[in-house]
């Protein structure tokens, strides 16, 4: 594994696997071209090692040219290609053949064609080292080919990430981090919060309950407190944006942890698409929801004996109960349609013993 800024990459391709798949495509190209004289135009800066090797396991006549787009790589207003480094001059009738180190989208490559399309050339040709043919939707050929990679981040090899790592021999990909991210659904009393404390000892997680944070600034009489206790102690929801600014603080308190627990949140699809975008923005994403089910009639029980014990004031009163199942039922329980278009929901029975219950959500998560 090595780091490059602030991120770690894992071995990928090695040197023979490389050399390899630009030796395919020199012969290909050879079978093609050895008796034309073909000016090969490499795309800088990535492709300059591919250009370099590709050129000594080609051997026959050929020049050698570069191009340079610039960084903006659009089109200006008038349709011109921003470059850096232009075409060579007097390519008309001649055959090009571009050497890309990577292609992908095929923006790039959409650029080059534009480029070239008003010199005329005799053929033009497309060889690219690596293609991501999963997420090319370019209409052109790729003409040759040498390997088609995952659509993953790669390194190396003329490739860099934040212009590190172009130097490396061998190819390395970004090493997405095995994360757990789990939402906890469930009506109040189905037992979230009892099974989070299980499966983060478990699977080494951190847990946030977005109600126990609340509860915990209310205690400590924090302006959050005093602003989330007004709808707490009804048993409404404290509105979104108040939510969300808060659980974002919550996750940018933990970065190293290995996996979170969602519990309590998300509870509007607002809250929902909120967190996709966060974690989206940290490389990350949810895996799994999992729903708790549960009766009313005996989750009310739970509760009023738990307000007993705890004290807390919406525990106490069955008014204040139905109140926040009703608030599920509007603005939580659609949720379950959103995860399950994503495919992520699974929902397990929470009655029987805390056990049980614990191996009923493990297996869902060991499936992963
Ligand atoms: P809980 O401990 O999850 O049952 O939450 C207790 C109370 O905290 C709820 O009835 C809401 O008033 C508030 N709360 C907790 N999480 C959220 C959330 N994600 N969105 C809005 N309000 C919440």
């Amino acid at each position: 594994m090595i780091k490059l800024h602030d991120k770690y990459f894992k071995p990928f391709l090695t040197e023979r696997q490389i050399t390899e798949a630009i030796q395919k495509i020199a012969d290909e190209v050879a079978a093609d071209y050895k008796d034309k004289t073909p000016i090969f135009v490499g795309v800088l800066n990535g492709a300059f090692m591919f250009v370099s090797d590709f050129l000594k396991a080609y051997a026959h006549s050929c020049e050698v040219s570069f191009v340079k787009l610039s960084s903006y790589q659009g089109l200006t207003s008038t349709g011109i290609v921003e470059t850096l480094l232009d075409p060579p001059e007097n390519i008309e009738g001649r055959s090009v053949i571009i050497l890309e180190d990577i292609i992908d989208s095929g923006r790039t490559l959409q650029q080059l064609v534009h480029l070239f399309s008003s010199s005329n050339v005799k053929e033009f040709k497309v060889a690219s080292l690596f293609y991501k043919s999963e997420v090319y939707n370019g209409e052109y050929t790729i003409d040759y080919v040498g390997i088609e990679i995952p659509d993953r981040f790669i390194v190396g090899y003329g490739l860099d990430y934040k212009e590190l790592g172009r130097n490396l021999k061998e190819v390395y990909q970004l090493n997405q981090k095995h994360m757990i991210n789990l939402v906890l659904f469930g009506k109040p009393g189905a037992g979230k919060g009892t099974q989070a404390e299980f499966l983060k000892e478990k699977y080494n997680l951190k847990h946030i309950s977005t109600g126990d944070v609340f509860r915990y600034n209310i205690k400590n009489g924090t302006d959050l407190g005093t602003l989330a206790k007004s709808y707490m102690d009804k048993g409404d929801l404290v509105p979104d944006e108040v939510t969300i600014n808060m659980l974002r603080d919550e996750v940018d308190k933990n970065p190293e942890a290995s996996g979170f627990i969602f519990d309590g949140f998300p509870r509007t699809k607002a809250q929902a698409e909120a967190l996709d975008k966060l974690l989206e923005t940290k490389n990350m994403k949810i895996n799994a929801t999992i729903a708790l089910e549960a009766d009313d009639e005996v989750l009310i029980q739970r509760l009023l004996e738990r307000g007993k014990v705890s004290g807390r004031s919406d525990d106490q009163d069955e008014a204040k109960i139905r109140n926040r199942f009703e608030e599920y039922n509007q603005k939580t329980a659609p949720l379950m349609d959103y995860y399950e278009a994503q495919g992520k929901f699974h929902s397990v029975s929470g009655i029987g013993a805390i056990d049980e219950i614990t191996m009923r959500l493990g297996k869902v998560i060991e499936e992963l």
